[in-house]
């Protein structure tokens, strides 16, 4: 199929890209490689696309106070390689590696892939993780939207009509890292996938942070299971006691991929692997 016909306007700074967006129905083009299919399939019909890809002010990637800030049009690929991202947010750069395959990663942004906000989606979860915060700007000026506050169903966002994202600030994490993540395929989107970052010292875990995606109609941040491994060694039982707790704040879909029931399970199998590579790690 062939998309529905649409107006196409190329911004040349934010302000342009800001101005054309007052357009009723009208939707940002960054990397394409979400936006591209739906519109060929009809599943979007803007009346204008606002290519955003030469506002140079978009694509950056520097450390900052503590933080590790994202222009929302870096790609992929930039931040996965990027020594900064793999030495002071290693969790970042190795969920990138799970994002479909280097081409699709040459292209697609850091930004579109949390503006498309699907459930199944690596980065959305990883930014709940990592406490991330997100800056937006609109008509009114910019505001500052936390991640746990971003995604709210299925392809939902706090996202307000004519807004842009336009930087991600991540806070510089300390503590181990590990991803774990199951698809029917190598590098499609997960069936059920989990990311934890882990602090310890002298044997007793500090913090856990634990997000899962494809759980549920957002990502999901496991609180429970986070506080449960917080302040104690990460023993065989402890750990397979935070499983069950991740496995339980779960809402998972019954969808043709894959039942609910499975999902749940694999998501106290995967956190139990997470933790368990992450401790060994640390
Ligand atoms: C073969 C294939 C495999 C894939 N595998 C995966 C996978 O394993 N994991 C995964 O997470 N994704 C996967 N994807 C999806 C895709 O990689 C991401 O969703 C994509 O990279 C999104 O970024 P983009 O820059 O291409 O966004 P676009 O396609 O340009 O835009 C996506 C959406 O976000 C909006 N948008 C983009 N940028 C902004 C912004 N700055 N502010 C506000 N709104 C914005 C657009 O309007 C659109 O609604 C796959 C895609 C393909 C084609």
């Amino acid at each position: 199929m062939k998309a529905a016909p649409f107006s196409y306007f190329r911004a040349s700074s934010l302000d342009e890209a800001i101005e054309a967006l007052a357009t009723p129905d009208s939707r940002v083009l960054a990397g394409g490689q979400s936006l591209v299919p739906l519109l060929n399939l009809r599943q979007a019909r803007p009346s204008l696309v606002v290519d955003i890809n030469r506002v140079d002010d978009l694509s950056f990637l520097r450390k900052e106070n503590g933080r590790l800030e994202i222009g929302a049009l870096t790609r992929h690929r930039v931040v996965e390689t990027s020594e900064v991202v793999r030495s002071e947010v290693p969790l970042l750069a190795e969920a990138l590696a799970y994002v479909g395959h280097v081409a699709i990663r040459n292209r697609g942004t850091i930004g579109g892939s949390l503006a498309h906000a699907d459930p199944a989606a690596e980065l959305p979860a990883v930014m709940l993780a990592l406490d991330a915060e997100f800056v937006v700007r609109g008509p009114s000026g910019e505001r500052i939207v936390a991640a746990r506050d971003f995604f709210l169903g299925p392809h939902r966002t706090a996202l307000a009509s004519g807004e842009l994202l336009t930087r991600i600030s991540v806070p510089l994490s300390r503590g181990v890292c590990a991803v774990e993540e199951l698809s029917r395929r190598s590098r499609d989107l997960a069936l059920v996938a989990v990311f934890a970052v882990v602090s310890m010292s002298d044997g007793v875990c500090e913090t856990a942070r634990i997000a899962v995606a494809g759980a549920g109609p957002t990502p999901i941040r496991a609180i429970a299971a986070e506080e449960s491994l917080a302040g104690g060694a990460l023993t065989a039982d402890a750990i397979t006691d935070a499983a069950e707790s991740v496995a339980a704040a779960t809402d998972p879909p019954d969808d043709l991929h894959a039942p609910a029931g499975y999902r749940r399970e694999m998501a106290a199998v995967l956190t139990r692997r997470a933790i368990t590579r992450a401790k060994g790690r640390a």
